[in-house]
């Protein structure tokens, strides 16, 4: 998957300003790119800190992924750019376990041993286990189409649901403990909503012999992006728009600044709000774009409960409230003292829209009592806890989005003043990097036609 590095033409940028707005993996790779081919970059992100939706915190002894938290062996472009940045001395290989609840118990698929676990998993039925072969074919036939680069490959499966093409095709069994999991994991919502080609192209990428563990934290790549960038954090921008050929940034704060072109790196529902983009009609896939928000809480334990997945998954018939419990401990090493534990209780989405005006205290609380069955009662152990609240995870997909998504990118320059990165163009972290990538190029493209 996403086997085709991109590769950016040497152009020679010097003396030309750029903007980027956004200091999440898009925008800092973006700018990034754009400095390496001689270009001034200033970067303007709305936080005091860079990463966006890639956030590592440190309580006390413990650190967790309260943002992304899987890198996988698929993510070619992030790698690369990885060991460029000399971070590959915190980049190991790690082969953790991941469990699926089924009937209150956990379900364990060990990455050591892939063969083996996928047979003897109890988590399917055999007759669901042969059935599930069925999906086999359909996969090999579009194994490059399921890639990074676009998500022209979902378009083939965009017209139903996960759940309608399993009991067409498969069974109950296969969508209630495979299919939905999964889904709820990544896109934070379920099988009955995500589209089938959504589930093909999460298998093809999780499709791989082991994941990558980042032991600075997930957002040590943004970071380490960033040393070589003038950001300026803090800075909300507010429009952008262009006037014969100057590119010029309203902030939040009033101030403006000029420049010859722009990369605007930040998520749909932003976005929507900069003003009209010039360069392409972006506003109906824009204004189509629902999010999808999650709430998540942080425990560091005074004991390791005994539990030897990295990642517990929940069907929404097993937990209404669940989506995941995620055990940073065991995803790699540095995340908590030997003997001590670092636990995510990530909400459903359902939960967390119902819950979302619930203290902090409250939340922690509720959860954890939620989470009893599966980790044990932990809540005399707690030495740290804090929550995650994030308004925008993902946009919520349903059949027809991706051909959606594909006609807005269709309708995107090659080459333009001001131009889109982000991770909404295909998932994940590998995604943002691809695009941030294409953005440079693009902008590259249009000023040096404009010399
Ligand atoms: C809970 C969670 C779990 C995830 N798990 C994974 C995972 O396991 N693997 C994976 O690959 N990906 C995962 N992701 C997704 C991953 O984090 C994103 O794909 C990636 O961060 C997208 O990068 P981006 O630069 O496109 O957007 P973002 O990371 O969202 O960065 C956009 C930046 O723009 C800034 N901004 C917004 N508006 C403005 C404005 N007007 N002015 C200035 N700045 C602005 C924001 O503050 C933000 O810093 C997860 C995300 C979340 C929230």
């Amino acid at each position: 998957m996403s086997l085709e590095k991109i590769r950016i033409d040497k152009r020679n940028l010097a003396g030309q300003c750029i903007a980027v707005v956004g200091g999440g993996p898009a925008g800092l790779v973006a700018a990034f790119e754009l400095k390496k081919l001689g270009a001034e970059v200033e970067v303007f992100e709305r936080n005091d800190h860079v990463g966006g939706r890639t956030r590592s915190e440190t309580r006390g002894e413990f650190s967790f992924d309260v943002g992304a938290l899987v890198l996988l062996p698929t993510y070619k472009n992030t790698v690369e750019l990885l060991h460029e940045l000399g971070l590959d001395k915190s980049l190991s290989r790690s082969k953790p376990s991941l469990g699926i609840v089924r009937d209150g118990k956990v379900c364990s698929f060990d990455y050591k041993r892939p063969l083996r676990s996928s047979l003897l998993n109890p988590i399917l039925s055999w007759p669901s286990k042969l059935k599930v072969l069925k999906l086999l074919p359909i996969l090999i036939r579009n194994w490059t189409r399921l890639n990074y680069q676009s998500m022209a490959g979902v378009c083939d499966f965009d017209n139903e649901t996960t759940k309608d093409f399993c009991l067409r095709e498969l069974n109950e069994e296969i969508n209630d403990y495979l299919a939905d999991p999964f889904i709820r994991i990544n896109s934070l919502t379920g099988s009955d909503q995500a589209p089938f080609g959504e589930f093909l192209w999460l298998l093809r990428a999780y499709c791989a012999p082991f994941i990558y563990h980042l032991s600075e934290g997930m957002d040590s790549y943004a970071k380490g992006l960033a040393k070589h960038l003038a950001v300026h954090l803090n800075t909300t921008v507010a429009n952008v728009e262009e006037n014969d050929g100057v590119v010029k940034l309203l902030c939040g704060c009033g101030k403006s600044y000029d420049f010859d072109a722009c990369v605007i790196a930040i998520p749909p529902l932003f976005a929507r709000q900069l003003g009209n983009n010039p360069n392409g009609n972006h506003q109906p896939y824009f204004d189509s774009v629902e999010p999808v928000s999650v709430i998540s809480v942080h425990i560091g334990l005074s004991f390791r409960p005994e539990i030897t997945e990295a990642l517990m998954l929940f069907p929404k018939c097993e937990s209404e409230e669940i989506g995941a419990i995620i055990f940073e401990h065991n995803k790699g090493l540095g995340r908590a003292p030997i003997g001590k534990a670092a636990v995510t209780i990530q909400a459903s989405r359902e939960w967390s829209l119902l819950h979302a005006e619930l203290s902090d205290a409250a939340l922690i609380a509720a959860l954890l009592r939620c989470a009893i069955p599966f980790i044990g009662d932990v809540r005399t152990a707690i030495e740290e806890s804090f929550v995650t609240r994030w308004d925008y995870v993902c946009p919520v997909t349903y059949p027809g989005y991706f051909t959606l998504l594909q006609e807005f990118c269709e309708s995107q320059p090659g080459n333009a003043s001001v131009v889109y990165a982000g991770d909404f163009y295909s998932g994940g972290i590998e995604g943002a990097t691809i695009s941030g990538r294409r953005a440079a190029a693009k902008v590259a493209k249009y000023l040096e036609a404009k010399a």
